[in-house]
Formats: structure tokens, sequence, C-alpha cells
């Protein structure tokens, strides 16, 4: 392709962005069709040939996008925010060997990879000091809701499952995990002659956005000589805000901290900033070894071209924008006497019954398109997406109350 060509495309692609974005409402948030609906309209193998740009844009059109959940739809309200922005557009397709953002950080490309790339790192340091034969006596320690992303990075690190402490949290602390139960685990490993030696701390846990209690556990961790991380894939960006910074207090102590640029700081997907105590032996950082991969995206250029397109008062803004519309949605849930806030519809004395009103109401919320929730065992909706504004939370709210013929059947007084 010459670069008129490149023009050409360039903005004919731009185009197709800027009228997806135009007309993004009018597509069912959650994609309506089956599973596998696309093998019948695709042929079955790549073409010989170049294909003009058109054929391709109607394709996506036509057969892609119906297949699609729209996560920058305004009305998409779950799991957590995947953000998009357009300034992303210029700094898409640069590529790179190496990059880094300072001496300790270094960008990863999802909060998985971090969390694996620092329990190796820490795997490695305390079998330097023990011995290699003593991998089965490692134990790592977290919350019951901490992201399965530790237990993936466990396994792929050789640490034997039942050395996996998933300690229990209830609502009584907020979910956050409790101090006096690590250190009660970490006294019964030690008498038990294994070897406690990663904490995983959350600053905004998946499912209930809980905050353990960073300054103590960290503390806790330097006492017993373990290696402290923190992951706050998700609330960490609120921390550009000055009013958020307490929640990550005692960040000092940790030996790694990480935190997921595409999920609330309007970076696309990949770009998962990590950083990690770093050695100050090693004037020399090569980062190609601080993350599996040895080859590099240069992640660091979207990041940075969101920094300077939008600046820390529009960054900050749209974080208080998007907290002030969560609050507005918890004024409508605790003035309706059927709903209670953090706990969704169960009735509290029919678990069964609460869990199965719960989940009748989101499938007739999302089986209509109009707006995407996901479930979780204590809440469930995650107000994250660039383009949400005050009346798309109203639609959320009226959604499950008023459009639908199915709730009638599902007795929620
Ligand atoms: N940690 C937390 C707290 C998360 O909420 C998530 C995803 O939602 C992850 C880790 C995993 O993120 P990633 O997809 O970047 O691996």
């Amino acid at each position: 392709m010459d670069a008129e060509q490149l023009r050409e495309y360039g903005h004919r692609m731009v185009d197709f962005i800027a009228d997806y974005y135009k007309s993004i409402e009018s597509f069912p948030v959650l994609s309506q069709v089956k599973p596998g609906y696309l093998t019948e309209l695709l042929p079955e193998s790549a073409p010989n040939d170049p294909e003009c740009l058109q054929d391709i844009f109607d394709d996506i059109l036509q057969k892609i996008i119906p297949g699609i959940t729209h996560w920058q739809s305004p009305d998409y309200f779950a799991y957590f925010p995947s953000n998009s922005s357009s300034s992303w557009i210029l700094g898409r397709n640069a590529q790179c060997w190496i990059e880094h953002c300072g001496q300790g950080w270094v960008i990863q490309g999802t909060a998985s990879e971090a969390i694996l790339v620092v329990l190796l790192a820490a795997r490695d340091k305390i079998l330097r000091k023990v011995g290699k034969k003593s991998l089965e006596k490692l134990v790592v320690y977290a919350s019951d809701q901490t992201h399965s992303a530790l237990q993936k990075a466990c396994q792929i690190a050789g640490i034997f499952p039942e050395n996996l402490r998933v300690l229990k949290t209830d609502l009584t602390s907020n979910y956050a995990l409790s101090l006096e139960v690590v250190s009660e685990a970490i006294s019964s490993d030690l008498s038990a002659g294994l070897i406690p030696f990663f904490i995983c701390a959350t600053v905004g846990t998946t499912s209930s956005a809980a905050v353990d209690p960073i300054s103590e556990l960290g503390k806790l961790a330097k006492a017993f000589n373990m290696w402290f991380h923190i992951d706050a894939a998700y609330a960490g960006s609120a921390c550009i805000c000055p009013e958020y910074r307490h929640y990550i207090d005692g960040v000092e102590e940790a030996d790694s901290f990480g935190m997921n640029a595409h999920k609330w700081f309007l970076t696309n997907f990949d770009c998962s900033v990590l950083w990690v105590q770093a050695s100050q032996e090693n004037a020399v950082v090569d980062f190609k070894d601080w993350q599996i991969p040895l080859g590099r995206r240069f992640r660091s250029l979207k990041l940075w071209l969101v920094l300077r397109l939008y600046g820390v008062a529009n960054l900050q803004s749209y974080i208080r924008n998007h907290i002030r519309l969560a609050e507005q949605f918890e004024q409508l849930i605790t003035s309706d006497s059927r709903f209670e806030y953090a706990s969704a519809l169960f009735p509290p004395n029919d678990q069964d019954n609460g869990y199965k009103l719960n989940h009748g109401l989101l499938d007739a919320v999302n089986s209509s398109g109009k707006i995407f929730l996901s479930h979780t065992g204590i809440s469930s909706c995650a107000v994250g997406a660039p383009l949400t504004e005050d009346r798309h939370i109203k639609t959320a709210w009226q959604v499950p109350l008023s459009d639908f013929a199915s709730l009638d059947r599902i007795d929620i007084k």
C-alpha cells in the first residue's frame, strides 16, 4: 500500500469509526445472535488475493457487528469498562521492541500478566534463599474476592494448589481482607513448616469493589519477609483524583503495584501498568526481562497520547463524573424498597429464591438488548463507559422496572 492509498484508506477507516460511534445507541448492547452464527457467513479460508476495503467494511457491518456486544455503548453497565477514546487512533499501530516509562514501571498487556510476572519474580527470589526443592512449601495469600488471575498465575508458577490460601471475607468488613485472618493463616502455615511468601491485596475487587487494608498488609508482609503485590486493575485509575488516593495509603510498602489503563483510563486495550520495587543494584533495566514475551508493543505511546490529549484535569473530571453517575444509580436503588443496595434483590431469609429472583431480573434486563448488566453475588452495575450520561443511568433503572412484561412473572414485591 503506498502513501496515497494509506491516506485514502485511513480516511475511510476514520469515517467508519466515527459513523459507528454516531450510531452506537441503535445497536442492541448485548449481541442477540446465536453462538456460531458467523461460521455460516464467512468463507472457510482466507482469500488468496487482496480484497477491496469496501467489501471488508460491508462484511464487518453486515456479518460481524451483529455478533458484537458493544462495550463502548453508553448503555453498557456490565463487568468493568474496557475504554476506548478517540486519541488511541493516532497511537494505535506503533511498534517497539523495548519501551519503558521510568525506573520501576513497565507496561504489561493485562493485569493477569502483571500478577504472573511478579509472582514468578517473588517465587524465584524466595527459592534462591530456601532452595529449589522447597517449591512445594511456598504459600500464597489472598481474599475470596481476589481476581481468578491469581489462581491462574499460581498454577503457571507451579505453586501447589493446596498452598493458595483463599481467605474468607464478609459484609462486616465490606468484603476486604481481615488482617487478623491473614495473620492467623500465616502463623498456622509457619507452624506446619510451610513458607509464606506472597500476599496479593486488591484495591477495587472485581465483584464487590472491596479495598483490602493496604498499609497493614504491607507491614505484615514486610515482617515476614514476603512479597506484597497490590492489584488495583480497575480502581487504580481513580487515584488520579487526590480525594480517592487514600485508598492506596501505604502503597510504599508494596513490592509491586498494578493498574489497568485499559479499564478506566481511556486507553485502548491492552495497557496494564505495573510498578515493581526495582533493585538499586541494577542501574540498567532491560524491560524485556520484566514480562513473558520478548517483543513489546509500543503501549506507552497510546497512554502518552491519552495523557496529553486529555490532560490531568479532564481525566479527573472523567472519573468524578462516573462516580457521580454511580451515586445517582445508588440513589435510585435506595429509594426503591424492593431493592437493597450492595446485595441486590436477595430476600435475607431465603437465599435460594433470592438467587432465582436476581437471575430472573438479570435475564429479563439483558435479553432486551437495551442495556447490559453482569451478575455477581453482591452487586452488579459498573458505571465506566466513556459515553454514559445521566440519561443512560435513568434508562438503566427504568429498564428493569417498567419495560418488561416478563418481570410481572417475577414477584419482586
Ligand atoms: N484484577 C482485577 C481487580 C480485575 O477486576 C480484573 C479484571 O476485571 C483483573 C485483575 C484481570 O484483568 P486483565 O484482563 O487485565 O488480566
